[in-house]
């Protein structure tokens, strides 16, 4: 292994889903790799076998695939982004550095403990959990915080012998000095010795602790450059202190601003709950059978059992207590009976959402760094594609202080992207991507209908901010005709009003519209175009009844994709419906 060459990793905890945080980090560590034409690895940090899980893995493999963050070093993949359409290979170990598993490297640990140990700078302490308590509560009442040190008169051998026999945990035994971090985005950060406890190295069940198995896998897998947020800040000082106790290398340190949401909170997957929550409340609900009222019908079976899950008294607690939190699947649960979307959170969340991984990575990138660079019109360049990104990274531009997550500005650059960069045929490709992932009912129409959906597609990305966006302005045609009610607003001002009425013209247009052949958008195009000119009326007197007729609002795409999409016999028992419904 070149000795000069940059080496950056990512190294999630498989408890949940990969968070947008994460996300940002993995993206910085690849980029960061990618332009010192150094190498990327990920590393799964497993060691909390009862938080972690197989699945949680695997989950944030594939989200970092989708997002296009490919890695040279780490666990074996093969994503088909859910679709068994383009499989992309990422990882692998040629540098024989693996296994890229925490919870499969537990022997790798063994010899760094015993140096320790034997250098008498780890040390075994049996202390209970009800004696750490009571350490804890006793600063507490000194108003002081608690720092656990080994005891002066500490003797290593007797502990030594005793932990031959007794549960123990291993401690560091921190060198009574300040630690400075080195840091490339907050430049140098003292912890005084008088903050820094002997902390637990190894866990009473023998697993390293976090802290332990990052030191000692970063120096084994050769990293150098360590990029992670803000948050890890305060774990710096015990990673050297590790480092220097077993004479490995400092790698350098770059830690990032947290995220936060534009209310001036940490975005966070409370906000999820916390946004349930002040729906129910706003919604005047206090009983779980009102929410249970409140769903959807197509989605009934499957959520009134999770409602089930709770009762009316927990229901109370909850909104009382803004700490208490819901389950995942109850939280959506809630939002689905109120109709209410939860704020993105999770990769997953934005990728069900519809936005393009390129985008989001996009908008990920500017969360506190800049490319620094202006565009020809003076204004500061923030729209930039993965290879940009690879060739234009670093940490001088990352900045201090927190940044903000903007809704309304990603939304905008999906749009931008939706609507202005992406041919029909690509975004094609991705909306189906999407669809067999998200969206059964429109992916059945790329498969069966190709004519309906090359129609859908054309009709819906000229308008569209998002793929999810896309399709549910196209939601009229996945409808039955009898579920359509009619907005009012629309109704009155154009059918129920003028001479001849909208009502009358539509009767007269039903027939016409009979012999339209073949039922394609610019023959119904044409078709409605002589119809207005034979009749002299403006297209609006035949467009704004249709489109109500069609789909009982005033918007939807053009007519002749409108049309075509709802299909000729539909289109004519729709409009017989509307014609009886509202002459009554
Ligand atoms: N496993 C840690 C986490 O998910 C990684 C922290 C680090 O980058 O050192 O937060």
């Amino acid at each position: 292994m070149a000795q000069d060459q940059v080496i950056t990793r990512f190294a999630p905890s498989p408890t949940g889903h990969l968070h947008i945080g994460g996300a940002r980090t993995a993206l910085f560590c690849w980029a960061f790799a990618r332009k010192h034409d150094g190498r990327f690895l990920l590393r799964i940090e497993d060691t909390d076998q009862a938080r972690s899980s197989e699945d949680a893995a695997k989950g944030i493999l594939e989200d970092l695939a989708w997002l296009g963050i490919t890695w040279d070093d780490g666990p074996d993949f093969t994503s088909d982004g859910g679709t068994g359409v383009t499989p992309v290979r990422v990882g692998g170990d040629p540098r024989n550095i693996g296994p890229f598993y925490q919870s499969q490297r537990h022997d790798i640990y063994n010899p760094y403990f015993e140096q320790l140990l034997d250098a008498g700078v780890a040390f075994p302490a049996f202390d209970t959990p009800e004696q750490l308590t009571a350490m804890r509560k006793a600063a507490e009442s000194e108003k002081r915080s608690f720092i656990y040190r080994r005891a002066a008169d500490f003797d290593h051998a007797a502990a030594l012998e005793r932990a031959k026999t007794e549960p123990h945990v291993l401690r560091l035994h921190m060198p009574d000095t300040a630690i400075t971090v080195h840091d490339q985005v907050l430049g140098e950060v003292t912890f005084p010795h008088a903050e820094l406890d002997d902390f637990v190295i190894r866990k009473t069940d023998g697993y390293p602790t976090y802290h332990f198995a990052v030191v000692v896998d970063d120096a084994r897998m050769g990293v150098t450059h360590v990029l992670r947020g803000q948050e890890h800040l305060n774990n710096t000082p015990k990673h050297i202190a590790i480092q220097n106790a077993l004479g490995l290398p400092t790698p350098a340190y770059a830690h990032m601003p947290l995220i936060f949401n534009p209310d001036g909170t940490k975005m966070s997957k409370r906000d999820k709950d916390k946004a349930a929550k002040i729906a129910v409340k706003e919604a005047g609900i206090t009983t779980v059978a009102e929410l249970i009222d409140r769903l959807p019908q197509s989605n009934r079976a499957h959520q009134e059992p999770i409602l089930r899950t709770f009762n009316d008294t927990d229901l109370a607690a909850w909104l009382k207590d803004k700490q208490r939190q819901l389950g995942r699947d109850q939280v959506s649960a809630v939002a689905q009976a109120l109709d209410l979307t939860l704020p993105e959170i999770d990769v997953e969340d934005f990728r069900a959402a519809g936005y393009l991984p390129e985008t989001l990575c996009n908008f990920l990138a500017l969360l506190g760094w800049n490319p620094g660079i202006k565009n020809a019109d003076g204004t500061d360049l923030e729209r930039f594609d993965h290879a940009f990104l690879a060739s234009n990274f670093d940490t001088d531009r990352i900045g201090k202080t927190q940044s903000k997550f903007d809704r309304d500005k990603l939304l905008a650059f999906s749009a931008d992207t939706i609507q202005h960069t992406l041919d029909d045929a690509t975004f094609a490709t991705l909306w189906l991507e999407w669809a067999e992932r998200f969206d059964e009912a429109l992916a059945s129409w790329a498969h069966n209908d190709t004519t309906r959906w090359q129609v859908a597609v054309a009709a819906a990305r000229p308008r569209a901010k998002t793929l999810r966006d896309a399709r549910t302005a196209l939601a009229f045609a996945f409808i039955e005709t009898d579920s359509i009610t009619y907005d009012e607003k629309p109704v009155n001002k154009f059918l129920l009003k003028g001479e001849p009425t909208g009502l009358d013209t539509l009767a007269d247009l039903r027939t016409a519209i009979a012999s339209i052949d073949p039922w394609t958008p610019d023959a119904i195009d044409s078709f409605l175009q002589a119809y207005t000119q034979e009749h002299s009326i403006g297209m609006g007197k035949i467009a704004q009844p249709l489109r109500i007729a069609l789909t009982g609002t005033g918007v939807s795409p053009g007519l002749g994709h409108t049309l075509t999409l709802v299909g000729k016999e539909t289109t004519l028992a729709r409009i017989d419906r509307c014609l009886n419904t509202l002459r009554q």
